[in-house]
Formats: structure tokens, C-alpha cells, sequence
């Protein structure tokens, strides 16, 4: 098993997002051999989760964890330790989006976006780092987007600064860490759905509630959306000693979207 022996803490884990990736990777994770933490501040979905692996074999604790809270992420790895006795892996996955033109965006949309997505990843990285030092290196895969990496009609002004900004601080800290065997890369997916063609209703439903153009799918060289596993074996990859001299990376999962 390619995560065998391995604790990782995931956050955002509960999948209450399009995608549900969090807890996707948390499953595959799990599948692999690692002991897993998630965290997220939807108690219910992240109990659901949580149970769900445990009774299919797998190791999984549930922790409630708001990105945004230094404390909460004190608590969220204090806790992954005590139970599991280390912390090799941190999937920064929570995210938080806000649809709306940039003239309509509020000063307090802004900053919700940026703290969830850019302080949190802060927070967790700085968190967790003393740990993967005792257990002597760690991998920390970051979850950006397509939206930080090329112009998408359809995302907000917030969401891509915050996603750009993602980019920018997995290539300095995987720089500032790479000393001490701490990996940091970041997985850039482009449109991950529950539904995969224009003809799924879960898809059009999507597309209908946030007035998401259909040509997002139809303009992706492969033809449809992405799943959450198809971005899971990315993050698992960069996660595991598979990928021991890659840092400061990016992988982008998007079926060709940012190539064109
Ligand atoms: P997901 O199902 O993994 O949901 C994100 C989770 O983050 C949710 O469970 C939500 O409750 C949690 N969350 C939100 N605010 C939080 C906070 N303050 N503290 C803790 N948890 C919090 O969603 P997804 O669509 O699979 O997206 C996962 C990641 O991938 C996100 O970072 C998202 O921005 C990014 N992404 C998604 C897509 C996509 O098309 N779905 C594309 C590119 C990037």
C-alpha cells in the first residue's frame, strides 16, 4: 500500500463542496494505508465520513476544525499526534468560493475567501510543520485551481487571487523547507464535478444554480469534467514517497483546460 504506516490530517475532509474531494482523498487515503484525520466545520457530514471508513476497514477520526482558527488547528493536530503518534501529511484542501461580479464583492466576502483559503493554508502549514520536523519530513500537498492558474469565466476576484496565491506560497515554502525534508507541492484541479457530461443532471443542476456557462465543459480538450478521484490520485501521488524528490511542484488535473 502506497501510504502504508503514514498519518495524514485533511482538511476540509467532510466533501460538503461540488466535488467532495476532501473526503475523497480521505477514503483513498485510508485505502492506501494511512491513518487519517479530517477536519472540517460540517460536524454531521465529517461524522458521516468518519464512520463510513472506519466500517470499510479503514482508520479515520473526525475533528472539528475551522481553517481560520489557530486554535482549532493546535487542537486538530495535537489530537492527529496523540492518537496516531506523528503527522506526516497535511492535504490543505478547504475552500471557500463567492460568485459574484468584482464590483458586487464586499469587503467581508474578500477577506472570507482569502481567510479560508489563503490563512488557512497558512495556519495548517505553520501548524503542522514542528511535527513533520520531530518525525524527520513530511508532505504537504496544497489545493489551488485552474481559476489561480488561467483566466476561467465564472470564478470571482477573490477565489482566483486567493488560488494564485496558493501557487505562490507552495513554491516559497517548499523552497524554506526543503532542508529539512518537508515537501510542499500544490494540485491545481480544473472543473471536478459530481457530474461528468452536460447531460448528467447533477451537472446541469451546477451549472444552473451558480449560472456557470456551459462552455467551461464543452472547451476542455477531454470533453467533460473532472472526478474527485481522478484529482485524488494526483494529491495521493504527491502525498506519498513516490514523489520523494519532488517539491515546489504543481500538477495540474484540469483534462487539458490550461493547455490550449
Ligand atoms: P469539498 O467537497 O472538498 O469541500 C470543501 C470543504 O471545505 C467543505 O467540506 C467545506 O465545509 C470545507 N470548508 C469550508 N470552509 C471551511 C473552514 N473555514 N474550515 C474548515 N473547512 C471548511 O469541495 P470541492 O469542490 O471538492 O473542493 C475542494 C478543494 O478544491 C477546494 O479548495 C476548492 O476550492 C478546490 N477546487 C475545486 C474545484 C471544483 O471544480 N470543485 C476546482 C478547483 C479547485
Amino acid at each position: 500500500m502506497r501510504l502504508d504506516g503514514k498519518v495524514a490530517l485533511i482538511s476540509g475532509g467532510a466533501g460538503g463542496g461540488a466535488a467532495g474531494m476532501g473526503a475523497t482523498d480521505a477514503r483513498l487515503f485510508a485505502r492506501e494505508g494511512a491513518r487519517v484525520v479530517i477536519g472540517d466545520i460540517l460536524e454531521d457530514e465529517g461524522h458521516r465520513v468518519e464512520a463510513e471508513i472506519n466500517e470499510t476497514g479503514g482508520e479515520c477520526l473526525f475533528i472539528r476544525l475551522d481553517v481560520t482558527e489557530e486554535e482549532d488547528w493546535r487542537n486538530a493536530v495535537e489530537t492527529a499526534v496523540s492518537r496516531f503518534g506523528k503527522l506526516d501529511i497535511l492535504v490543505n484542501n478547504a475552500g471557500f468560493q463567492v460568485r459574484a461580479p468584482l464590483e458586487e464583492i464586499t469587503v467581508e466576502q474578500w477577506d472570507r475567501v482569502h481567510d479560508v483559503n489563503i490563512k488557512g493554508t497558512f495556519l495548517g502549514t505553520r501548524t503542522v510543520i514542528p511535527e513533520m520536523r520531530r518525525a524527520g519530513g513530511g508532505s504537504i500537498v496544497n489545493i489551488s485551481s485552474n481559476a489561480g492558474n488561467v483566466g476561467i469565466a465564472g470564478a470571482s476576484s477573490p477565489y482566483v487571487a486567493s488560488k494564485g496565491g496558493i501557487r505562490a506560497f507552495s513554491r516559497y515554502t517548499a523552497v524554506e523547507y526543503g532542508r529539512e525534508g518537508i515537501r510542499i507541492n500544490c494540485v491545481i484541479p480544473g472543473f471536478i464535478q459530481k457530474g461528468q457530461s452536460l447531460s448528467d443532471p447533477a451537472l446541469k443542476e451546477f451549472l444552473k444554480r451558480y449560472k456557470h456557462s456551459e462552455g467551461s465543459v464543452r472547451g476542455t480538450p477531454l470533453g467533460r469534467t473532472g472526478t474527485g478521484d481522478e484529482v485524488a490520485a494526483a494529491v495521493l501521488f504527491l502525498a506519498s514517497d513516490e514523489a520523494s524528490y519532488i517539491t515546489g511542484a504543481e500538477l495540474v488535473v484540469d483534462g487539458g483546460f490550461a493547455a490550449q
